[in-house]
């Protein structure tokens, strides 16, 4: 078992999880794309896995669910220099499917780590996975969506991914009222 406590700042976590072999989505991708965004950010987002886009250019969110998240944060008044993006598994799987579930044990460290050390005020979950990953692994995020948490004393909420607004866009008006709930807690963040 790896020890992650050898990384003390997210840069050297980065490079060593760029080396990460540890399990089989590394042989079908092209790179590890492990976040993208400002180490000292008090919001992290986390959505489930790189996509086509995100594995051709190495960067979290680039695609056009990214995109769309992008416009969902100017709307929300949360600006990218406050903001770290980062996703559950770092390797994209074959075809875009669900990452398994040992993927996502086999990431864990690398994302619990990330977290200590970003330490951010509050981690946002983009859809189902990373809320059963990070808040609870019977989440239901049609019924809990919106519902604030804490991880390891961190506040946390779950939301719609935005490529689940892509395909339904009765979706994107439960987001946006978590989203401004979210601005309202940022805008408080500002004000300390
Ligand atoms: N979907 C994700 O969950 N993450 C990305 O980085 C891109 C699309």
């Amino acid at each position: 078992m790896l020890d992650m406590l050898q990384y003390k700042d997210v840069e050297s976590l980065t490079v060593a999880h760029r080396e990460c072999q540890a399990c089989r989505l590394r042989q079908g991708c092209k790179q590890v794309v492990i976040s993208r965004g400002s180490p000292t950010a008090r919001l992290m987002l986390v959505g489930e896995g790189p996509g086509a886009n995100e594995d051709a250019q190495g960067k979290v969110f680039v695609g056009a669910a990214g995109q769309l998240l992008d416009k969902i944060l100017v709307a929300a008044e949360l600006p990218q220099k406050d903001i770290y993006m980062t996703n559950v598994v770092k390797c994209r799987p074959p075809g875009n499917r669900l990452p398994k579930s040992d993927e996502v044990k086999a990431c864990m460290p690398w994302l619990e780590r990330q977290i200590e050390l970003i330490s951010p005020r509050l981690i946002i979950c983009l859809g189902a996975l990373a809320g059963k990953a990070l808040i609870d692994p019977n989440l239901r995020i049609t019924r809990e969506r919106g519902q604030w948490h804490k991880y390891r004393g961190i506040d946390i909420v779950a939301t719609f991914h935005p490529a689940a607004l892509l395909r339904d866009p009765s979706r994107k008006r439960p987001v946006w009222e978590d989203f401004k709930v979210i601005r309202d807690y940022y805008r408080k963040l500002r004000e300390e």
